[in-house]
């Protein structure tokens, strides 16, 4: 059977390149995420071309939940709902906690957390009446341990954790895993808008923002790639780890082992 895979915030970045490797397996794909008209029809075409299922791109905003109900009702009106579900969609904002807007807090926590929170509820009940199910949430190593400056971030990324682990219990007797992955720095958009931010308010260069900031921190001394982090969202989506359910998987160069 073809199975269907929503990824949130997949018109860039992981979220993208996990649509990618989703649409290799042949999936229906449904993609989310901004862009400019011109973005979203090259990736919709691009991601079309991998796949011999469906390709569409919904534009909820995952600050709304009734565009999130929306386009979790298009999954299911389409192709019966999602089979695979990837809460991918982040954003992230650099502030010490006493300058930190809280627009900025609102926004990153609804993006990052409740987002999932909708599109779960929304894609359980097929999921349960299939007798299978993949939930995979993109959390972070800032799931597990926390930086300066990031304090929603990191508050949203440690709650993912607890819903992740929450819903996997809810769940578990009914073929559905619910995993996070906990990457380091992937050099995305979303890591090089940040490295301007850093320098300001650190007050260094964004080389030293690259080498002494984001990779002190990572053993390795390399960026994680995009293709990784799609990789191990393969395997998390197979029959394969049915058995791996309720916890996170780090990929982040031996980040988090210090
Ligand atoms: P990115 O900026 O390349 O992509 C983010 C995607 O989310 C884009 O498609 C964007 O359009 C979409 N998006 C943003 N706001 C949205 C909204 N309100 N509604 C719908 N879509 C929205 O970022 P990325 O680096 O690929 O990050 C993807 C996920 O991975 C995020 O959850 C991020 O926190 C997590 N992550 C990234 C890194 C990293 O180093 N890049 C590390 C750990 C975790």
């Amino acid at each position: 059977m073809v199975k269907t895979a929503v990824i949130t915030g997949s018109t860039s970045g992981i979220g993208l390149a996990i649509a990618r490797a989703l649409a290799k397996t042949g999936a229906n794909i449904v993609l989310n995420g901004f862009g400019t008209a011109d973005e979203i029809r090259t990736v919709t075409d691009e991601v079309a071309g991998l796949t011999s299922g469906s390709v569409l791109h919904h534009p909820a905003d995952m600050t709304k939940p009734s565009e999130i109900a929306e386009m979790m009702a298009t999954a299911a009106s389409r192709f019966g709902g999602a089979d695979i579900l990837v809460n991918n969609a982040g954003v992230q904002f650099v502030e010490k906690i006493e300058d930190f807007p809280a627009e900025q807090w609102d926004r990153i926590v609804a993006i990052n957390l409740s987002s999932s929170f909708h599109t779960i509820r929304a894609a359980i009940p097929p999921m349960k009446k299939n007798g299978w199910g993949r939930i995979i949430n993109i959390a972070s190593a800032h799931g597990l341990v926390a930086s300066p400056f990031k304090s929603a971030y990191v508050a949203a990324k440690h709650g993912i954790m607890g819903l992740t682990k929450t819903v996997a219990l809810e769940v578990a007797e009914n073929g559905i895993t619910v995993n996070s992955i906990c990457p380091g720095y992937v050099l995305t958009p979303l890591v090089e808008k940040q490295i301007p931010d850093q320098a300001r308010t650190r007050g260094i260069t964004e080389e030293q923002v690259i080498n002494e900031v984001m990779l002190k921190g990572q053993p390795t001394k390399k960026f994680i790639t995009v293709e990784q982090v799609a990789s191990l969202a393969l395997y998390l989506a197979s029959d394969d780890a049915s058995q791996i359910t309720g916890t996170h998987v780090s990929m982040d160069g031996g980040w988090t082992a210090q």
